[in-house]
C-alpha cells in the first residue's frame, strides 16, 4: 500500500491556481545529506546515556528520534536546543547548542564529504543525488511560469552551494534561502509571509513541496495547497511511512514516494492540461 506513486488525501484540491512554488531542500530534492538523521541520533544518545536516569538506550533513541523528527525542517539549531533541555532536564549541564551544532555538523561533513566531492568533480551524475523526477518537475513548474522558491534548514551558504552542486540553482528565481546564525529572525513561515507581503502574490497561489511537515504547515497556514515527499533516503522507492504520517496529520493535499509518477502528479496538479 506505501508503494503506491500518487496518494491523494484532499480529492478537491489542484494547484490550477498556484504562481509560487516553494520547495524544501534536504529530503525533497537533495540526497546530499541523505543519512543525517542517522548521525544526529546516535551523537545526541550517546550524551544522554551516561546521565544515569535509568533509560535504557532503547528509551533514550525513543526520545530523540521523536523530537528530533518533529523538529525537522526548522533549522538545525532548534533540534539542538531541545537536545541542551533534555540534557538539563536530566540534571546534566549542557553546552552551548550552537557548539551541538558544530559537531554534529562536523560529524556529518566527515559522512557526506565524498558526496560533495563526486559532484565537484564530475564524477558522479547529480541526478544520482536527487530525489528521482527532481529535474524534470522543476523544469515543468518552471515553464509553466511559475516562481520557485527554496526555502532550507540547513546553513544558508551549504544549502546554496549543494543547489549549485546538483544544478538545479537556476531553477530558483524567486531565492535560495536557509538557516542563518540569527536563527530567531528566519522560518519557512516567516519567509512565506515575508514573500506575500513584498509581491503581489496570495497565500492561495502557493505551491509547497516538503519532506518536513513544516513547510508543508507553512504553505497550508496560508491557504495554499501542498504535496507531502515522503521520501525513503537514500533509495526513495517506498513512501517512508513515518514522514508520510507527519505529512499527512498537517495537511498535505498529496503525498509521493519521487517524482516519479510525473504525468500522474502533474494531472492532480494541473487538471486542466
Ligand atoms: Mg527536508
Amino acid at each position: 500500500m506505501l508503494s503506491r506513486t500518487l496518494e491523494i488525501l484532499n480529492t478537491d484540491a489542484d494547484a490550477a491556481a498556484a504562481r509560487v512554488v516553494l520547495f524544501d531542500f534536504d529530503g525533497t530534492l537533495s540526497l546530499i545529506r541523505a543519512g543525517w538523521f542517522d548521525v544526529m541520533v546516535p551523537m545526541m544518545v550517546e550524551e544522554l546515556a551516561p546521565l544515569g536516569t535509568g533509560e535504557s538506550e532503547a528509551d533514550l533513541t525513543e526520545i530523540v528520534e521523536e523530537y528530533v523528527g518533529r523538529l525537522t525542517g526548522r533549522q538545525t539549531i532548534y533540534q539542538m536546543i531541545e537536545y541542551a533541555d533534555q540534557i538539563r532536564k536530566r540534571g546534566g549541564t549542557p553546552k552551548d547548542p550552537l557548539e551541538y551544532k558544530h559537531e554534529y555538523l562536523a560529524l556529518l561533513m566527515e559522512k557526506i564529504r565524498h558526496r560533495r566531492e563526486a559532484l565537484r568533480e564530475g564524477r558522479v551524475d547529480p541526478d544520482e543525488m536527487m530525489v528521482p523526477g527532481s529535474r524534470r518537475l522543476l523544469d515543468v513548474l518552471r515553464d509553466r511560469g511559475l516562481v520557485l522558491y527554496l526555502a532550507s534548514g540547513t546553513d544558508q551558504p551549504f544549502m546554496r552551494e549543494e543547489a549549485r552542486l546538483l544544478g538545479i540553482d537556476s531553477y530558483f528565481q524567486g531565492g535560495m534561502f536557509g538557516a542563518l546564525d540569527d536563527y530567531e529572525n528566519f522560518s519557512k513561515k516567516i519567509l512565506v509571509e515575508r514573500i506575500i507581503r513584498e509581491s503581489d502574490f496570495e497565500g492561495s497561489e502557493f505551491l509547497g513541496f516538503g519532506d518536513g511537515f513544516v513547510e508543508i504547515e507553512a504553505v497550508k497556514t496560508v491557504g495554499g495547497c501542498a504535496v507531502g515527499a515522503a521520501t525513503d533516503e537514500p533509495d526513495c522507492v517506498e513512501m517512508d511511512p513515518v514522514k508520510r504520517a507527519r505529512l499527512a496529520a498537517v495537511g498535505a493535499d498529496w503525498i509521493v514516494p519521487n517524482f516519479n509518477a510525473h504525468n500522474e502528479l502533474m494531472s492532480a496538479l494541473f487538471p486542466e492540461t
